[in-house]
This record gives C-alpha cells, sequence and structure tokens, in this order.
C-alpha cells in the first residue's frame, strides 16, 4: 500500500512502526461552535481511511481529539455567559449527536485537552529542562523555535517565510517572533488551572503532542488533520514532540483538502458556514458523504448549490440499477453506494475477496468513479 506523505511530498510504502499494527491520530474539532461540513468532512476522511486500513488486516487504533479550552471556546463562554467548560461540554454533546446522524463512527480513542492538564504540565517541565521552552516574567511559556533545527520541515519553508504569511503578535514576553506559546497565563475570569508557572491554561498546538504521546508513546505512524493545519500547528507538533523524544514522530502526515462554498473559502466571517446539522435537514447522509467522497481527499471541494442534489440523483440512479441486477440475479449481488461509502466489509461478502483498490489515496479517489463507472456500465450490460 503506497499513501502521500506531506513530509516527503510524495507516495510512499506504508510499512507500519509494528507489523500488523497502525496508530493513527487525527487533528479534531475546537468546540466553540456546532460542527460544520468542513468538520464532518474530516471525519469523514480518517473514518474511512482507518477502516480501509481495517479491511487491509491491521489493526488500527485511531485517535482523536476535542480542543475543549481555547482563546475562540472563552471568548463564546463570555459572549453567552455560560461558564466555558459547561459551554464546551454542551457543544462536545451536540456534535457527537450530529456526527452520529452523518454516521461516522467514534475512533478507538476520544482524547481530550482538559483531562489531560497534568500530563500538559510535565511536558511543558520536560521542555524546559531540556531547553526548547522558557517561562516568561507574566507566566506565559514559550517554545523556543531557533532551538529545533528541522523547524519548517513539514510546511518547507524556513522561518523567515514563516513569518511573513502569518500575523506576529509583537509580543515582549517572547524573545522571538516565530516562538509559540505552550502555556498561556489566565487573564482575569478565565478558566484556569494551577502550573508550576502561575495560573493559566494550555495552547493549542501542545495538547496533540502530549495527547499522541499519552496514547501511543513517542512515536505514529499517521497523523492527519485538514490543509490548513500544516502550518503552523502540525509545524510546532513536531518540534515539541521531536525536542522531547528525539525520535520522528510521525512516520506519514496526511493532509485533507478544504471546503470552499460557490468558490469562497468557507468561514464565518463571510456568513457561508454550511452546518453540518442544517445540510442533515435537506439531504441523506449518504448523499453528502457521495459528494463529499467525489473527489480526491487531497483537493478541495467546491460546494455548489447543485452538489448535494447531484448525488442525489446519482445515488437513485445507482439503486435503480442495483434493483435491476437484484432482479435478474437475486440478493447475493447486492453492493449498495452506503456499504462503500461507510466501507463496511463489501468485498469480504463475496467468496472471491478482491480489493479494488491499490492504496488509501486510491481507495479515497477512485470509488466514486467505479460507482459512475457501474452506475453507465450496468444498464448497457443488462440491457435496461
Ligand atoms: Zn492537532
Amino acid at each position: 500500500m503506497r499513501i502521500y506523505n506531506t513530509l516527503t511530498r510524495r507516495k510512499e510504502d506504508f510499512i507500519p512502526l509494528e507489523e500488523g499494527k497502525v496508530k493513527m491520530y487525527a487533528c479534531g474539532i475546537t468546540v466553540s461552535g456546532e460542527a460544520h461540513v468542513g468538520h464532518g468532512y474530516q471525519a469523514l476522511i480518517y473514518d474511512v481511511m482507518r477502516k480501509y486500513l481495517e479491511k487491509c488486516g491491521y489493526n488500527v487504533t485511531y485517535a482523536r481529539n476535542y480542543t475543549d479550552v481555547d482563546d475562540k471556546i472563552i471568548a463564546r463562554s463570555k459572549e453567552t455567559g455560560i461558564p466555558a467548560d459547561i459551554y464546551a461540554a454542551e457543544m462536545i454533546k451536540k456534535i457527537d449527536a450530529v456526527m452520529a446522524e452523518f454516521e461516522v463512527d467514534d475512533p478507538t480513542l476520544w482524547l481530550k485537552a482538559t483531562e489531560n492538564i497534568d500530563n500538559i504540565i510535565s511536558f511543558i517541565t520536560r521542555l524546559i529542562e531540556s531547553g526548547h521552552a522558557y517561562a516568561a516574567p507574566n507566566g506565559d511559556v514559550y517554545f523556543s523555535v531557533a532551538s529545533f533545527k528541522r523547524y519548517g520541515c513539514l510546511s518547507n519553508r524556513s522561518v523567515e517565510d514563516m513569518l511573513d504569511g502569518v500575523r506576529v503578535e509583537n509580543d515582549e514576553n517572547k524573545r522571538e517572533p516565530a516562538d509559540f506559546a505552550l502555556w498561556k497565563a489566565a487573564k482575569e475570569g478565565e478558566i484556569c488551572w494551577d502550573s508550576p508557572w502561575g495560573k493559566g491554561r494550555p495552547g493549542w498546538h501542545i495538547e496533540c503532542s502530549v495527547m499522541n504521546y499519552k496514547a501511543f508513546g513517542e512515536q505514529i505512524d499517521i497523523h492527519g488533520g485538514g490543509r490548513d493545519l500544516i502550518f503552523p500547528h502540525h509545524e510546532n507538533e513536531i518540534a515539541q514532540t521531536e525536542s522531547l523524544t528525539g525520535k520522528q514522530f510521525a512516520k506519514f502526515w496526511t493532509h485533507n483538502g478544504l471546503i470552499k462554498v460557490n468558490g469562497q473559502k468557507m468561514s464565518k466571517s463571510l456568513g457561508n458556514s454550511l452546518l453540518l446539522e442544517d445540510l442533515l435537514k435537506k439531504y441523506t447522509n449518504e448523499a453528502i458523504k457521495f459528494a463529499l467522497l467525489s473527489n480526491n481527499y487531497r483537493n478541495d471541494i467546491n460546494i455548489t448549490d447543485d452538489l448535494f442534489p447531484e448525488a442525489e440523483k446519482h445515488l437513485t440512479e445507482f439503486y435503480t440499477v442495483i434493483k435491476a441486477v437484484e432482479e435478474k440475479f437475486g440478493r447475493a449481488a447486492r453492493v449498495t453506494p452506503k456499504s462503500i461509502i461507510s466501507s463496511t466489509p463489501i468485498w469480504t461478502r463475496t467468496s472471491t475477496p478482491r480489493l479494488p483498490f491499490r492504496s488509501c489515496t486510491d481507495c479515497l479517489s477512485r470509488f466514486p468513479q467505479s460507482l459512475q463507472r457501474a452506475t453507465e456500465a450496468v444498464p448497457k450490460t443488462f440491457g435496461r
């Protein structure tokens, strides 16, 4: 099997760290608001990847996280008057419910930032002791980017280039502009925990390093997330973890494309966010998944007004064809789009199992075309 690796920018043979086993982590949702279609898409991609690996015979441990403390959650808590921890817990419940309706399965492990504060504090302490991080006088703790020579290895850019493209807060607590926060001192009234550096809360990037370390140890096979996370989030995860362990963190870095709506980036500020809950009121989960998977997972998806109605039309055609096949050959021939999309073991239902795809990326990119070919070919074959 070959998987595209962002780290090396090519497809590589997949050889797991431990024979027969896969350790896989995908960055989850920051629960500052309800799940939009981009969240659903990412969860779907890694659910399919996990299931495909399982079909290939691997024993997969798949972990996802919830970022349940963060600037945006604190801002929402202030706006609504709901304490930040209660706000986050309620949002997680809502997101879980909509994902269940979308029929994306739970990972093997669910991890939450707020359940790992002690682990985060001890991880940061070790980074300070080894000279990779420093506590600022105000109680913040920063990672020293200059201390990690491979910084930029994932996004393939120099520190100067990276700083060029992002807004860098002019913060006198940092030694260098590129340094990033591992721990943030609490402001008045904010949710916080005690630490050796005073009351505060973890930065975003450190959570994923720590939760990976806790769940899997020093190394994992596959780390996934949206392409927008390559820099700075994943670059920073690599710096934190590899500074601590001295080993390569993830063997494969995989990144899914992003969602656009009518050609525009989807964002709250543009007011074009499509909530998964609203889409599920209009379309079946199968049609939404079919549309979202009708593209290579590394490409962006442009959601136009026609995308989901078209998908529903194709599925109806597909079921019509399946019905015709069943009438001719009986139910043994039954293969549904749902069985493919949710990756139930369609090939184990036949007496001669045959994997239709050569690799994960092929799996994600080719099956919609296969379905389409099937819908076109079968009527010809069976004289409809
Ligand atoms: Zn992450």
